[in-house]
């Protein structure tokens, strides 16, 4: 079976859910946006739920961006972590709040998948916005929805898509 046949048949009457900065929505804590024009044209033809966890938790846009102290976003959801803005700000419970607003969002839609932004603290799956001793771990979100068995694809602007990472995931969840 060809790889666009894989995908459909995997794909068909799921949602995709995608970091909405990824498709030129302007909720990046600057203000500006993170759009992969290769993914945006591949989601036409797909089901998909956008959205900004930083956002839905609450923050505002722009906002000052934000370090997790303590460690990464596995950390933040244990307790034994916090967000701190860069002025000084505690953020951990709308982070938290953010991720529990996007984990909702994937369980009403059933979605197995999610297509990520790289680096973020709360979408990265190696974020170096944290403090770990290798100087990357992963974002809040990222670590709820994988906890939850949530398929993770990062992704960042204008990067190529489908790419072997997608490919992959789909052909394990053929499996
Ligand atoms: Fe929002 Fe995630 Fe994009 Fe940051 S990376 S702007 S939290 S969707």
């Amino acid at each position: 079976m060809g790889d666009r046949l894989v995908e459909d048949s995997v794909l068909k009457g799921k949602e995709i859910m995608i970091s909405a900065c990824l498709l030129g929505i302007r909720c990046r804590y600057d203000g500006r946006h993170s759009i992969c024009p290769d993914l945006v044209d591949f989601l036409v033809s797909y089901h998909f739920t956008p959205f900004c966890p930083e956002q839905i938790g609450g923050l505002p846009t722009p906002r000052p961006a934000a370090n997790m102290i303590g460690g990464d976003g596995m950390d933040i959801l244990s307790g034994s972590a916090r967000l701190v803005d860069s002025r000084g700000k505690d953020v951990t419970s709308a982070f938290e709040r953010g991720a529990q607003e996007a984990l909702r969002l994937a369980r009403l839609a059933a979605s197995p998948i999610a297509i990520m932004k790289v680096r973020s603290p709360s979408c990265g799956l190696k974020t170096p916005y944290c403090d770990k001793p290798g100087g990357t771990g992963i974002g809040v979100t990222a670590a709820l929805f994988k906890s939850e068995g949530i398929k993770i694809i990062e992704l960042d602007a204008n990067d190529d898509f489908p790419n072997p990472e997608f490919f992959q995931a789909i052909k394990l969840m053929n499996s």
